[in-house]
């Protein structure tokens, strides 16, 4: 298959929102990652999804919407809580995913068979202008192979996807660059499944408290079941060993500079860089998560394609505010490695 690329211009918006209407597959940017979509009412072209990414099928996918009309006019959900209402009300259009009772017309490929959907309404605007092309919600996970750090630009969506899907509309580079939070409020309290963007305290501050997920910073015991099944997989993996180092910078650069061998790098902010003698991949601004969470997928595909980098040594950034978000995707690209250098 020849893949498409496109741009933002009116008639390559057509051309994709005809690819996406008749049942084909489309990357697109948003706000957070690129994502790999297709028409969300459609089980045969939400199928062919999973195969492009090589996806476990029992991970739902994130129906993607361009107007917080579009819930009840697909009928998406059987119901819209209260605190979902309000939560809409505050951050859509952005990068927040709510998960409610599906509604009827939801194929299982949406859902993986589960009775819940997940919905996002993106502020991109050229995603919403895709959604609206296509006439239909769209259904998309992160536009990368399965198991590779959430595409960022176009470019790093096509050397995943190249050939395995009709199109790629390049929106320039996604200006969060990490997933989506996911809430769940199909169960009272609410409870966050995955961090992002939106943090903790921002949707307490709408809704009051809520539960955080333990899969969200703690790694799951065997045999334990995920409340989102995408937290049992192993998410985000570059192929060098990722180990986090907990500390002050002090005891950081001390460590790193202490333990260079062949094949050693380090994954640190930018302020660290020239104060390490080893080759250095950056992790964005210390103490500015926004910057941490934009940096993070680049510099992960950045490490896979440099063949000499075998060890990562990367900062651990503190779990809290937007902080949590990046914690979440470092910890389980590390595999839950984390050595705390005060403690040694
Ligand atoms: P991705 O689109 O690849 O960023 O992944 C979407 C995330 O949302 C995955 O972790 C899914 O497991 C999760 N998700 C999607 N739909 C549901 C649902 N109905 N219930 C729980 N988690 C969901
Ligand atoms: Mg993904």
């Amino acid at each position: 298959m020849n893949t498409l690329l496109l741009n933002d211009n009116q008639n390559d918006i057509e051309k994709a929102g005809k690819i996406l209407s008749g049942g084909g597959l489309v990357a697109i940017p948003t706000e957070t990652v690129y994502g790999l979509a297709a028409n969300a009412l459609d089980g045969r072209a939400v199928a062919s999804i999973f195969r492009a990414k090589g996806r476990p099928m029992d991970n739902p996918l994130i129906v993607h919407i361009a107007d917080i009309e579009d819930i009840s006019r697909f009928s998406l959900v059987s119901r819209f809580p209260e605190k979902a209402k309000l939560l809409a009300e505050k951050f859509w259009s952005g990068p927040l995913t709510m998960i409610m009772p599906k509604g009827e017309s939801i194929p299982d490929e949406v859902s993986a068979g589960l009775d819940t959907v997940a919905i996002r309404f993106p502020s991109h605007t050229l995603a919403q202008k895709l959604i609206k092309a296509a006439g239909v919600p769209l259904a998309a996970p992160s536009a990368n192979i399965s198991g590779s750090p959430s595409p960022t630009t176009a470019e790093h969506v096509m050397n995943d996807m190249n050939g395995r899907i009709d199109a790629v509309v390049d929106g320039g580079e996604c200006s969060v660059g990490l997933e989506s939070t996911v809430i769940t409020l199909a169960v009272d309290p609410p409870r966050l499944l995955r961090p992002g963007k939106i943090t903790v305290e921002q949707i307490e501050s709408v809704i009051g408290k809520i539960e955080v997920d333990d899969a969200v910073l703690h790694q799951l015991k065997n045999g334990e079941k995920a409340a989102s099944p995408g937290m049992k997989y192993k998410h985000y993996a570059p192929k060098a060993s990722v180990v986090l180092l907990k500390g002050s910078t002090a005891a950081y650069i001390d460590f790193v500079n202490n333990h260079i061998e062949s094949g050693t790098a380090a994954l640190c902010y930018d302020d660290d860089i020239e104060k390490l003698k080893l080759k250095s991949f950056s992790l964005g601004k210390s103490g500015d998560y926004s910057s941490q969470a934009h940096r993070l997928f680049s510099s992960l595909r950045a490490i896979d394609r440099d063949e000499s980098v075998k060890l990562v040594y990367a900062r651990c950034p503190n779990p809290e505010g937007v902080g949590m978000a990046v914690y979440n995707r470092l910890v389980r690209a590390a595999g839950f490695e984390v050595i705390d250098l005060e403690n040694l």
